[in-house]
């Protein structure tokens, strides 16, 4: 059991993260919280992640940019990937085996969506849905 892997609630989904573990970034857009209940809170390790079983992970296509993998047999939400780099998976903190460690968070985005009911503590960034999809712009342009 180490902060770097993680699993699904029904155990049919294992998933180890590879290389360095990132602290974590929470989306407040409304996808994200119907999707896991509540503010999606994401790692993303340097290595990437490897699935111990692919094929239990039913994937689900939210938006032009990006999918969510969660388990076929008990729905745990477990995954988030962007289109244009499918094998960097974004892992739920909420799956990890021990987050005892995972004591900071990066940044908050589409903050402007977040709800009234609920606030995070700490003064990590917030950053606006339209900030996050003008710095999406950029990396895109600075690519072609
Ligand atoms: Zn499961
Ligand atoms: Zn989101």
């Amino acid at each position: 059991m180490t902060s770097n892997t993680g699993h699904c609630l029904c155990g049919a989904v294992a998933y180890a993260g590879k290389g360095e573990r990132g602290q974590i970034h929470v989306c407040h857009c409304a996808d994200c919280r119907r999707w896991t209940g509540g503010p999606f809170m994401g790692v993303q390790f340097s290595g990437g992640v490897e699935v111990s079983n692919p094929d239990a992970v039913n994937w689900f296509k939210s938006s032009e940019w990006a999918s969510r993998g969660s388990c076929r047999a008990c729905g745990t939400t477990l995954f988030y990937r962007l289109a244009g780099a499918p094998d960097n998976l974004i892992v739920t903190a909420g799956s990890l085996d021990d987050a005892s460690e995972m004591g900071q968070i990066e940044e908050h985005i589409f903050i402007d969506s977040k709800p009234p009911y609920y606030d995070f503590k700490g003064d990590a960034p917030r950053v606006t849905g339209a900030e996050v999809f003008a710095r999406f712009q950029a990396s895109q342009d600075g690519e072609s």
